[in-house]
C-alpha cells in the first residue's frame, strides 16, 4: 500500500515559532508615521495591540517560545496532516512528486486558527474585554471568534459586503461562536459612512473593513484590534505550518525543490515557506518558494515597492510593501481572502531581494485547477487555496516536458466546504477571466501619493 498521509503525533508539534527577521540578509523597513514620514516606536500601536504582541512584531530573536496553553489548543487540530496527492500526480501524467499540507482540519477550515488563538490568548492575558477585526471571505472572522470564544473576550467583526452576501453561514458560524457581525462598509463608523457616502453600491474591501475595526478598537480603552495576516507576528504564528511539514518531509524521505502557496496579505505562504528558506540561509540549499495570486489583484507580480496605508481611509502607519495603492478595491472574485491591496513587510523585502518569487492566475484558471483537485485528492479546496493548486499545475506541467522529477510541497491552506456558491458560479460559466489591464495598474499607481523606497 503506497503512503498517501503523513502524520506526527502530538508530542511533536512544535514548542517555537521562527522568526525569519533573524535570518534575513536586509531586514524589513521600519514603518513610518503619515505625517512626519520619521520610523515610530513600537510604542505607537499599543492603542491597538496588546504588548506581548508588539515585541513579537519588532523582535528579531530567531525562536519565540510557543506558551503551553496555546500549543494545548493547537493540540485539538495539530499537528495537521501532510499528504501525497498520488491521484493528482497520475491525471497530471507528471513525473513530479507532489505533497500537500492539510490546514482545513482546524475547527474554523483553515490556517486562520493558528494565529487566532495565540493572539486572543496574549489578548486575555493583558485584560483586553474586546476585540474588533476585518474579515473577507469570513475564515479570518470566523477563526477569531473560535478564539475569543474560548478565551472569553467579545468579538466584532466586520465582514467584507461582497462576502457577506455570498457567504451567509460564515456569519452563522461566527454568530455560533458568539461574535457580532456588520457587513462592511457599515453604517457603524464614521470610515463606514464616509466611504458610502461616496460609493454607496460598493462591494467593499478588506482594506475597508480594516479602517472600520480599527476605528472601533481606537475608540475605547478595553478594545483591542487583532489583523490575520500581513503583519511580523501573524506570519511568526503561521510558521507552526511550515515547522511541522519539514519535519514530516524528513519522514517522508523527501526534501521539495519548490514550496508553494496562495498569497493575500503573506500569512500562509510564510508559515508553510520560512522554514524552508531558513534550510536556505543556514544551508546554503536553493529551494524555491512561489508565491500564487489573483490576476485581479496582482500587487506581487505588478504592483510597486513602496510605503502605503495597510486601510483604504489612512488610519494605519506607512508600511513597506508591493501594492497596487490602498484606495484599490479589487473585483469581487469569490476568493474573499485574496481581495487585498498590499502585502506584508517581510514578505515584500523578500521578493525585492528575490529570495522569493510570484504567480499570478486568472480565475478561470483557478477554479479548474480546484475542480482536479478535488476530483482527483477528494478535498475540496478554498478558492483561494485553488491560486496555489494552479501553480503546482503549472509546475508539474514544466516537470513533464522536461521530463524531471521535482518534489513539490505546497500549502492547502483551507476547505471550500462554505464556498459552493463559488464552484456553482464556476459550473454554471459565470466565473469570467478577469485581469487588469496594463493601463488600470498605471492609473493606480499614479494614484500613489507616499514617498518611494530608493533601490
Ligand atoms: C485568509 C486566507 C488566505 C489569504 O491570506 P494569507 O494571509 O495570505 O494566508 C488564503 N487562503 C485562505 C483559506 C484564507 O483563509
Amino acid at each position: 500500500m503506497k503512503v498517501k498521509k503523513i502524520i506526527l503525533n502530538e508530542s511533536e508539534i512544535p514548542t517555537r515559532w521562527y522568526n525569519i527577521i533573524a535570518d534575513m540578509p536586509n531586514k524589513p523597513l521600519p514603518p513610518l508615521h503619515p505625517g512626519t514620514l520619521q520610523p515610530i516606536g513600537a510604542e505607537s500601536f499599543s492603542p491597538l495591540f496588546p504588548q506581548a504582541l508588539i515585541e513579537q512584531e519588532v523582535s528579531s530573536q530567531k525562536w519565540i517560545d510557543i506558551p503551553d496553553e496555546v500549543r494545548e489548543m493547537y493540540s485539538i487540530w495539530r499537528p495537521t496532516p501532510l499528504y501525497r496527492a498520488y491521484e493528482m500526480e497520475k491525471a497530471l501524467g507528471t513525473p513530479a512528486k507532489i505533497f500537500y499540507k492539510y490546514e482545513g482540519v482546524s475547527p474554523a477550515g483553515s490556517h486562520k486558527p493558528n494565529t487566532a488563538v495565540p493572539q486572543a490568548f496574549y489578548n486575555k492575558k493583558e485584560g483586553v474585554k474586546r476585540i474588533t477585526t476585518e474579515t473577507g471571505a469570513g475564515q479570518w472572522g470566523s477563526a477569531l471568534s473560535f478564539a475569543c470564544n474560548h478565551f472569553g473576550i467579545e468579538c466584532e467583526v466586520y465582514m467584507v459586503k461582497v462576502s457577506f452576501d455570498h457567504k451567509p453561514y460564515r456569519k452563522v458560524m461566527m454568530n455560533l461562536w458568539g461574535a457580532k457581525v456588520f457587513s462592511s462598509p457599515s453604517t457603524h463608523t464614521e470610515a463606514g459612512k464616509k466611504i458610502l457616502a461616496s460609493d454607496p453600491t460598493t462591494s467593499g474591501s478588506l482594506g475597508i473593513a480594516i479602517s472600520e475595526a480599527v476605528e472601533r478598537a481606537a475608540m475605547r480603552d478595553d478594545t483591542k484590534y487583532a489583523l490575520g495576516s500581513v503583519l511580523n507576528h501573524v506570519l511568526l504564528h503561521q510558521t507552526i505550518i511550515g515547522l511541522e511539514a519539514v519535519q514530516q518531509m524528513e519522514k517522508a524521505g523527501e526534501l521539495p525543490d519548490i514550496v508553494i502557496a496562495p498569497f493575500g496579505g503573506g500569512s500562509n505562504f510564510s508559515g508553510i515557506s520560512f522554514p524552508f528558506l531558513r534550510m536556505n540561509f543556514e544551508q546554503g540549499l536553493k529551494i524555491r518558494c512561489i508565491a500564487s495570486e489573483p490576476a485581479s489583484c496582482p500587487k506581487l507580480t505588478r504592483g510597486v515597492f513602496r510605503y502605503d496605508f495597510g486601510d483604504t481611509v489612512g488610519m494605519t502607519p506607512l508600511l513597506p510593501m508591493f501594492t497596487l495603492g490602498h484606495t484599490f478595491v479589487p473585483a469581487p472574485i469569490h476568493a474573499g481572502g485574496l481581495r487585498y491591496h498590499g502585502a506584508g513587510a517581510i514578505v515584500s523585502q523578500l521578493l525585492r531581494d528575490k529570495l522569493i518569487e510570484a504567480r499570478a492566475h486568472n480565475n478561470v484558471e483557478v477554479f479548474e485547477a480546484g475542480v482536479l483537485f478535488a476530483k482527483t485528492e477528494g478535498i475540496i479546496p478554498a478558492p483561494e487555496a485553488n491560486h496555489g493548486i494552479a501553480t503546482v499545475i503549472q509546475e508539474a506541467k514544466k516537470c513533464k516536458e522536461e521530463g524531471v522529477a521535482k518534489t513539490i510541497l505546497f500549502n492547502l491552506c483551507g476547505h471550500g466546504h462554505f464556498d459552493m456558491k463559488a464552484y456553482e458560479d464556476y459550473f454554471s460559466g459565470k466565473i469570467v477571466k478577469h485581469e487588469l489591464s496594463d493601463k488600470e495598474v498605471a492609473n493606480l499607481i499614479a494614484k500613489l501619493e507616499t514617498p518611494e523606497i530608493p533601490a
